[in-house]
């Protein structure tokens, strides 16, 4: 089983790079940020927590998080070669409940993949997207917020993965398919070891 975080800041094209690597090693790509839209969009009691928190630029409360992840996990485990998890962790506290939530099944987390991406590109991309997503989080107040946050308390979940040496960066690449051809190969390592 293949269990990849792939983790960077708002703008650094995770959902991107998910859906690539979910269709290359058929996995199950979980992401966060689109459960909790998808909450939104059907109007239910998590939707509307949600919303109030995302449009603001902040987290959704991690109890809600781990359990909306959780139910995912033992909804495909059965049937699945693996997950991508796209915007969690966020928390230090998620990273932990994750590799709990994974330990329980008897699997672990293979690798967390961080994409650096210059900030100013960050605000650019997202501005851009905003455009045309219709996110309520993509103007440049949101934005600002958002990338206060993710350096506060998103950014400390990257020494937990440090420290248990399941840390790999990507950085310095311009294009989406560069990006993704040095996930593969770092993907290919941590399996086979070349
Ligand atoms: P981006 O990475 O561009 O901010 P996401 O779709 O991953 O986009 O997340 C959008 C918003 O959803 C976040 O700003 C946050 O409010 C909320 N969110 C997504 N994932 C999490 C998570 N793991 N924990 C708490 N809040 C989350």
């Amino acid at each position: 089983m293949l269990n990849i975080v792939i983790f960077g800041a708002p703008g650094s094209g995770k959902g991107t790079q998910s859906k690539l690597i979910a269709e290359k090693y058929k996995l199950v790509h979980l992401s966060t940020g689109d459960m909790l839209r998808q909450e939104i969009a059907q109007g239910t009691e998590i939707g509307t927590i949600a919303d109030a928190l995302i449009s603001k630029g902040n987290l959704a409360p991690d109890d809600l998080i781990i359990k909306m992840i959780g139910l995912k996990i033992d909804a495909h485990k059965k049937n699945c070669n693996g997950f991508i998890f796209d915007g969690f962790p966020r928390t230090v506290a998620q990273a932990k409940a994750l590799d709990e939530l994974l330990a329980k099944h008897g699997k672990k987390l293979t690798l967390m993949i961080d994409l650096h991406v210059e900030e100013r590109l960050l605000i650019d991309r997202l501005l851009k997207r905003g455009l045309t997503s219709g996110r309520a989080d993509d103007n440049l107040d949101v934005i600002k917020k958002r990338l206060e946050v993710y350096h506060k308390v998103t950014v400390p979940v990257l020494d937990f993965y440090k420290q248990s040496g399941r840390y790999v960066a990507v950085e310095n690449c311009t294009t989406i398919d560069q990006y993704f051809e040095r996930i593969i190969h770092l993907i290919e390592f941590s399996i086979c070891g070349f």
